[in-house]
């Protein structure tokens, strides 16, 4: 029997796609032993010296040279003109939002692909996110659509913006740079502006990112960085507010540490605060990593690097890249599947956890989670299309072996 190949599509992967995966991970990381996570961390610098360091000193908990060593060393990285460091990047976002005036039922446009901790910060202040469609490049907010958006739903009034289908306020928008690869923030802040709408940068994922050379962290006035533990930097959990006003990272910094009021044997507090000050312990495992940043920023890209000449050559899967306007930190790096290969992903998943590779499908879209289900929303169309195509590879920068060409 002959055969007559009419077909125009790619050339099919010959093994099946699962064990075609499969390959080109284990083909990108030579000679890394299993199992191999998502993101662990590393610590190759001085960070049992200076967590010693605090140990002997007696200062582990809000007070001590650490914090403020760590702050500065933040405010040097990202051209931030102050900083507040905090126990979590969640409580940080919940604080940026509190000192820009978002209250209980506001409305915030935020996107709906993101880790859940960004809409999480929303609810805890009361206020509602209202979900954006995001983009195929960075996979962050698609700006073009939230201006139409705004055009649709939105009226300005003397009081701000206001969503004329709910009466509710819109308060704020808050970009996150997905995996590192930075929001197009030219051109959101723009939106921004002829709104009249605030932005808080989502920057947990993207330290050590740039945006047309501008770090991420300095793009909108005020940003919040993560430092838990599969973070590029971590100090075992923790978070930062970055801002580019002075006097608002000193009440940044005084409502998280109690807003307690200076006085060498009284306890004087005037308004609530908040608990959320970052320890001197873990800011002294912040220090030391961010003494190391750069190295690890650069094995990360070599990883980077590997993977997508290991995942070139079908049409089935690719590298996600960073924005040409963007250098991302490739916090997370991910596979796409071809849409029609959406439905393998979870087999694909399977076996790469069987053969110790911790690969993991993106997050669930927010607004499909039963505490957001019924937030306003423009159509997710991308999103929700580009979801299912997404697997994350370990990503962390000790996978990068320099010995295997
Ligand atoms: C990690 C992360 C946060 C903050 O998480 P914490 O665990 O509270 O530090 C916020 N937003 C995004 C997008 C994140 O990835």
């Amino acid at each position: 029997m002959t055969q007559t190949v009419l077909s125009t599509a790619p050339a099919p992967v010959t093994a099946p796609l699962p064990q075609a995966f499969l390959a080109a991970l284990k083909s990108a990381l030579p000679g890394i032993a299993t199992p191999v996570g998502l993101h662990e961390p590393v610590f190759t610098g001085n960070e049992r010296a200076y967590v010693q360091q605090c140990l002997d000193s007696g200062w582990v908990s809000y007070n001590g040279a650490f914090g403020l060593k760590f702050e500065e060393m933040l405010t040097d990285l990202t051209g931030a003109g102050a900083c507040a460091a905090v126990v979590s990047g969640t409580v940080a976002i919940e604080m940026a939002l509190r000192v820009i005036g978002v209250q209980a039922g506001d409305e915030v446009l935020s996107p709906s692909l993101t880790f859940v901790a960004t809409n999480n910060a929303i609810a805890h202040v009361g206020a509602i996110p209202h979900f954006i469609d995001s983009e195929m490049h960075s996979l962050g907010i698609d700006v073009a659509k939230l201006a139409d958006h705004l055009d649709d739903i939105a009226e300005l009034t003397p009081d701000g913006p206001r969503n004329r289908l709910t009466g509710r306020r819109l308060a704020a928008i808050l970009p996150m740079h997905c995996f590192g690869h930075p929001v197009d923030m030219d051109a959101l802040l723009a939106v921004a502006e002829r709104w009249r709408l605030p932005v808080i940068e989502d920057a947990a994922e993207s330290l050590g990112s740039t945006y047309r050379g501008r770090p991420c962290g300095s793009l909108a006035p005020i940003a919040c960085l993560s430092f838990n533990g599969n973070k590029v930097v971590t100090t075992g959990g923790g978070g930062a507010i970055l801002t580019r006003d002075p006097v608002l990272g000193q009440r940044l910094r005084f409502l998280t540490s109690t807003a307690k009021t200076p006085h060498p044997f009284e306890f004087i507090h005037e308004e609530v605060g908040w608990n959320y000050r970052l320890p001197n312990l873990n800011a002294a495992l912040g220090c030391a990593m961010l003494e190391t940043l750069p190295e690890r920023l650069a094995a990360k890209r070599a990883l980077q690097a590997r993977y997508e000449v290991a995942f070139a050559g079908t049409h089935r899967f690719a590298m996600l890249r960073e924005p040409d306007y963007a250098k991302s930190n490739y916090w997370l790096m991910a596979a796409v599947l071809s849409p029609e290969d959406a439905g393998e992903r979870d087999t694909i998943l399977k076996a790469t956890h069987e053969a110790g590779y911790m690969c993991r499908a993106l997050w669930r879209l927010n607004h499909t989670l039963p505490m957001f289900s019924a937030s306003p929303r423009m159509p997710l169309d991308v999103a929700e299309a580009i979801q299912p195509r997404i697997i994350n590879l370990p990503s962390a920068p000790q996978l990068f072996n320099p010995k295997s060409a």
